[in-house]
């Protein structure tokens, strides 16, 4: 009667696992710090299924058939290192320790090398959808060994998402490639939350529409190529009154947005790898600067420019221009996302199936949307493909949103309206396509003031000019 599987920590995420496998059929093995919460879990729910309470790690682990698949689902950081020294003289080589907590892919990488030292399985697993996914169906990506997935795997596939009977859990690839992805995922889910808020913004504050009103424009464009968890949401909340005043709930919240940190660690990890995301810095930015206080009480008074509102014409015309904008914007910032997992890939040698992640992601996780199927289709029609920018259906959209685009970031900046996402989402593609870059000219800056030389278009080799001598150039 030995259990399938263990989870060891039992807030809400891993209770709502824990619960989800024995639901699944799964024998499943109990164990929380303190007991309380193991107990509280059996009497509410232990009739959904065959579970395994368990008091200490040593009658955890002892509950367990061989060779061990262990959750741990315990606060990220420190407390998944107390938990891991505390785990390992306990287990026997080919055990399985899956981390589904928010860890860092580099303190994943590092508890995967210190495990395998011992014969023993680390498996950093991604886990998005939050406390509801956890129970109903997470979007789930694991990493760490295939001779670790293949014993693992069946089990998280048949808790996973489905979607199109497919489920949202695949083999990312070695050590921290799963975090990483996770981590990348987030990135994303922030973009994909400010580009949106922008579009808000812009019906809000440029067309006056009510939130009311811009609740049902959203939930039109959930009916389109938009439709996502995220649009979706997005009218609920809009369309939300608040039962104290009477006021539309958006106007009672303050607007200071918090964050916990993936979305920092994702850019961060952007700047290492030479990655440009900047959608995705915009949005770590945009919720820095709404939380800034005091340097906004003390700009409140900037000038700023004198018609602030779309005559009612044009207002009426822009809520079409605002949805490609936010089409193409989004395109930008997923493009720029799976850039990141690409170059995290070619660094960490993890060989990650691009295709496979947006197939994934369909279902379950925040940033689930039908958008997905697309780049899956992009990534499988060209594995190497160097930016989703260039697929045809991407490029075609593209080209089809872009006077409207510009129309958008055009209008924000003359009624003063602020759209980090959308414009830094227009200048990343008209970089992309330009011909010629200020590039050069910056380069020839770094040659003036620091000799850093430079590279010729019609000759091999680094070039540095005498700039404070005759001009002339010399070889170096
Ligand atoms: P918390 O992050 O709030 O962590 C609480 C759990 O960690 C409790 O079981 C607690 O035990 C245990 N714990 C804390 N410190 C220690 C320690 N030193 N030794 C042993 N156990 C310890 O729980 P959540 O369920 O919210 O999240 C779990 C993990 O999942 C986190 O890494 C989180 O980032 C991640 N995650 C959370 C999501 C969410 O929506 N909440 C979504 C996806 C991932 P005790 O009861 O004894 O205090």
């Amino acid at each position: 009667n030995s259990a399938h599987i263990g989870v060891t920590g039992l807030a809400v995420m891993g209770r709502n696992l824990a619960r989800n496998l024995a639901r699944h059929g799964h024998r499943v093995a109990l164990h929380n710090r303190s007991a309380a919460r193991t107990s509280a879990l059996m009497a509410e729910f232990g009739h959904e299924g065959a579970f395994v309470p368990t008091e200490t790690m040593e009658q955890f682990v002892a509950a367990l058939e061989r060779p061990r698949r262990i959750v741990v689902m315990v606060k990220a950081g420190g407390p998944t290192d107390a938990v891991i020294e505390e785990l390992v003289p306990l287990l026997e080589p080919g055990d399985i320790v899956v981390d589904g907590g928010n860890a860092h892919f580099l303190d994943t990488r590092r508890r995967e090398a210190a495990l395998r030292e011992h014969g023993l399985h680390f498996v950093g697993t991604g886990i998005s959808g939050g406390e509801e996914g956890a129970l109903e169906g997470p979007s789930i990506m694991p990493g760490g060994t295939p001779e670790a997935y293949a014993i693992l795997g069946p089990l998280l596939e048949s808790i996973a998402a489905k979607v199109d009977g497919r489920p949202c859990c695949t083999h990312v690839g070695p050590d921290g490639a799963g975090h990483f992805v996770k981590m990348v995922h987030n990135g994303i889910e922030y973009a994909d939350m400010q580009l949106i808020a922008e579009a808000y913004d812009l019906l809000r504050h440029g067309a006056g529409r009510q939130p009311g009103d811009i609740a049902q424009i959203f939930r039109g464009w959930n009916e389109g190529r938009l439709e996502s968890y995220l649009i979706e949401i997005t009218a609920e909340v809009l369309g939300h009154g608040d039962p104290l005043t009477g006021h539309p709930f958006v106007d009672v919240v303050e607007d200071r947005a918090e964050q916990k940190g993936t979305g920092r660690w994702t850019v961060q990890t952007a700047l290492e790898l030479g990655v440009p995301v900047s959608g995705i810095a915009e949005a770590v930015f945009a919720r820095s600067l709404s939380g800034s206080a005091a340097l906004r009480e003390a700009a409140r008074g900037l000038p700023g420019p004198s018609e602030t509102w779309l005559d009612s014409a044009a207002a009426d015309r822009f809520a079409g221009d605002v949805e490609q904008a936010l089409y193409a914007s989004k395109i930008v910032a997923y493009a720029q996302g799976f850039h990141q997992i690409q170059a995290g890939s070619a660094e960490y040698g993890w060989q990650i199936d691009r295709g496979a992640m947006a197939s994934i992601w369909r279902g379950g996780c925040i940033i689930r949307a039908r958008f997905l199927s697309r780049i899956d289709a992009a990534y499988r029609a060209d594995p190497e493909l160097p930016t989703l920018l260039t697929d045809d259906h991407f490029r075609e959209a593209l080209g089809a949103a872009q006077s409207a685009w510009r129309r958008v970031v055009s209008t924000a900046a003359q009624l003063g309206v602020p759209v980090p996402g959308f414009s830094s989402a227009l200048a990343y593609y008209d970089a992309l396509r330009a011909d010629r870059l200020p590039a050069a000219l910056v380069q020839g800056q770094r040659d003036f003031f620091g000799a850093h030389t430079y590279r010729r278009t019609d000759r091999a080799g680094s070039f540095h000019t005498l700039w404070g001598g005759d001009r002339s150039e010399q070889e170096r």
